[in-house]
Formats: structure tokens, sequence, C-alpha cells
């Protein structure tokens, strides 16, 4: 469908795209926790919302059960190469996966451990596959979780700049062995840096920077500069969840922050000034369509600013956000937009944004 180009989804939660399939297999796992109904479409109307979902707040019951099965090492890993597996089956060449260390500490993990989970998951998944997986770390919107916060940034610098550790997954290829040498003969619990071959030929921590996710009418974005200057103290990139449910002013904080990509942005519509600013400054909003239907922040796919924004000339990416819980994928994101007037040349620009936008 989409030719020959490099297809890259910049956006998407761990918790909320996991196969259905990964679901139950997690679930069997679990001692004396069974689902009520096996059958896959009985289970898929459990965890994605209904076309008529009313809100963001019936949007967030989906996530509950899938997050309270990744509170394990073993599940955590078993997520990120399933969604590895799914977006390799649709022609994903990369992706960028994200979910929040300090929700996964329930039984007792650390986030540093779960930090290692998913990283190790993914270095042994690149090895293996065309499709190459990086993580993003995300911060929770909260007020009583400062520190948590903190803790997640620390690390993501840790993961992210520590040059001396390297790591090896023991499963490279051939032309990926150079990357993935281990010269300090480690295990693969112990490293604090990991590289993934890209397409471009480089190589780039498989954690990619941090995010901002969670109730962002509850919790303002300025609450969280703390954050984010010490993010760009520790020189880790980040994106902002922001103008999604609340107005242009968070993406305008996002933006003074120092963030690369806005997630959604969809907000910035409501001021002139600010889509100038994005497109002059090269911000990136990483768009997901069908997710700002179901969470009612517009109603159809034609009322977008897809095409606004590209007029404007901002950078503009479309991603899948929660695939399971949306019941989507970047493949059905592009279709949908297609049937609602998005042309050829759009779509080959948006491809094309993402390919230049990796965090
Ligand atoms: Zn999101």
């Amino acid at each position: 469908m989409l030719d020959d180009h490099y297809l890259c989804e910049l956006h998407l939660h761990l918790d909320g795209s996991l196969p259905i399939e990964t679901i139950k297999y997690l679930a069997e796992q679990e001692p004396g926790s069974t689902l009520p109904d096996t059958d896959t479409n009985i289970l898929k109307s459990r965890f994605s919302v209904p076309e008529d979902c009313k809100d963001l707040n019936e949007y967030l019951e989906k996530f509950d059960l899938p997050l309270s099965l990744l509170q394990t090492e073993e599940a955590i890993s078993y997520a990120v190469k399933s969604i590895g597996h799914t977006e390799e089956a649709l022609g994903v060449d990369y992706v960028e996966i994200r979910f929040a260390p300090q929700l996964h500490l329930k039984k007792g993990l650390t986030q540093r451990q779960v930090i290692e989970a998913a990283a190790d998951s993914a270095v042994f998944f690149n090895a293996d596959h065309s499709t190459k997986i990086r993580l993003i770390l995300c911060c929770m919107r909260g007020d009583d979780n400062h520190e948590a916060n903190m803790e997640t940034v620390r690390l993501a610098a840790e993961f992210m700049n520590d040059s001396d550790l390297i790591h090896s997954s023991g499963h490279a290829t051939d032309n990926e062995s150079v990357e993935n040498s281990n010269p300090l003969g480690q295990s693969a619990s112990s490293y604090k840096k990991v590289f993934i071959p890209s397409a471009k030929g480089q190589s780039l921590p498989v954690i990619a920077g941090i995010d901002l996710a969670g109730a962002e009418a509850l919790y303002p974005t300025e609450n969280f500069a703390d954050i984010f200057s010490l993010a760009k103290e520790l020189n880790v990139p980040f994106t902002i969840h922001a103008g999604e449910a609340a107005g242009p002013e968070s993406i305008w904080t996002a933006v003074r922050f120092g963030a690369k990509r806005i997630g959604h942005g969809i907000a910035a519509v409501q001021d002139e000034q600010l889509m100038r600013y994005l497109a002059d400054n090269n911000i990136v909003l990483e768009i997901c369509p069908t997710s700002n239907i179901n969470t009612k922040i517009v109603q159809n796919y034609a009322e977008l600013p897809i095409k606004k924004f590209l007029k404007m000339g901002i950078t503009v990416t479309i991603n899948s956000d929660n695939m399971t819980v949306s019941n989507t994928d970047i493949i059905r994101e592009f279709g949908a937009l297609s049937g609602s007037g998005l042309t050829y040349e759009e779509k080959l620009i948006i491809l094309k944004n993402a390919e230049n936008s990796w965090l």
C-alpha cells in the first residue's frame, strides 16, 4: 500500500497495543487468573473501545487489565517482542514503543528492571528482524510522583549516554555483530547502553528518549518543568503529549521546554501563531487519528486538521497510539485518512516526515 517507502511508527503505547493473543497468553501465566472468555472476538470487545466510545475516561479504562499483566520482566519482555511481530507483519520498518516504567512496579520490580527487560527484548528482537524497535520512557502526569518521574529521566540518560558499557544481545546477525559486540563480556542484565543499527546505517541507543503521558486536562504541562530541565541537562531527547485534552497553551509550554516532538498536538489548529512556530522550528506532530476520534477530540477523520497543518508546513506524522484499545494499526490509519481525502502526495510527505523524525 505504501510502495517502497520506509514505514515508521513514532507514537505507540505498549499497554494499549498488546495483541489479543498476547493478552490471553499473559493472563494464562498469572496464577489463579483466568479471562472469562477465550473467544478472540469477545476478548477484542473487552480490550478495545466501542465505536461509540463516550470519552477519555472510557478509553483509559481499557488499559487497566493489560497493564496489570505487565508486572514481571518476562511479561514485559514478551509484550515488546509481540508488538515487534505485529509491526513486522504490517510492514513497519521502524517503531518507537513507549511505556511508563513507574506503572510496572506493582509486583516489586524497580524502574531499572522494567527498562532492562524491555530494552533486552528489543535488542534481541532487532538482531533477528527487519523491523527495528526503539523505546520511549514515559513520565506520568500526576501530583505525587515527582521523584518517580525524575528517576525515569535519570535512567533514560544512563541507558542512553553511558558509552563505557556496550551490551551484546548475543543474537546479532553477521552484519550487526560489530555494533552489538560486547567488549566487556558482560551478562545481558548488566548493560547500561544498547545500540541498534538503523536502516540509515547509524547506531542509536535502544532507549530513544522520554515522554510525558497521562491526564493533560487535570495536570497542566507547566507543572512538569523540572522533568524537562533535567532531561535537557542530561541530553535526553523528548516528546510530550500536549494539545490533546488541553489547548494550545499546553503545546506552547511543551515547545518552550524544548520538546522536539508533540504527541497529538491537535489543539495547535486554534492558534495561527503556534502553527507558524511549529512549522518554522520543525517541531513534529505525532497525530493519532482514530485515538482522537475515540476520545471525542474530533468527530471524524475529515475533521482532523491534517491538511491544514501540512499546508502550513508543519511536520505531521501519523500513528496508531494504541493498536488494541483503538482497534487500529498504522495501515488502517493511512487507509482511513485516504478515505477522507488525504492525497497520495500528502501521504508520501507524511511518510518522509516520520522517517526523518526519530527521537
Ligand atoms: Zn499517546
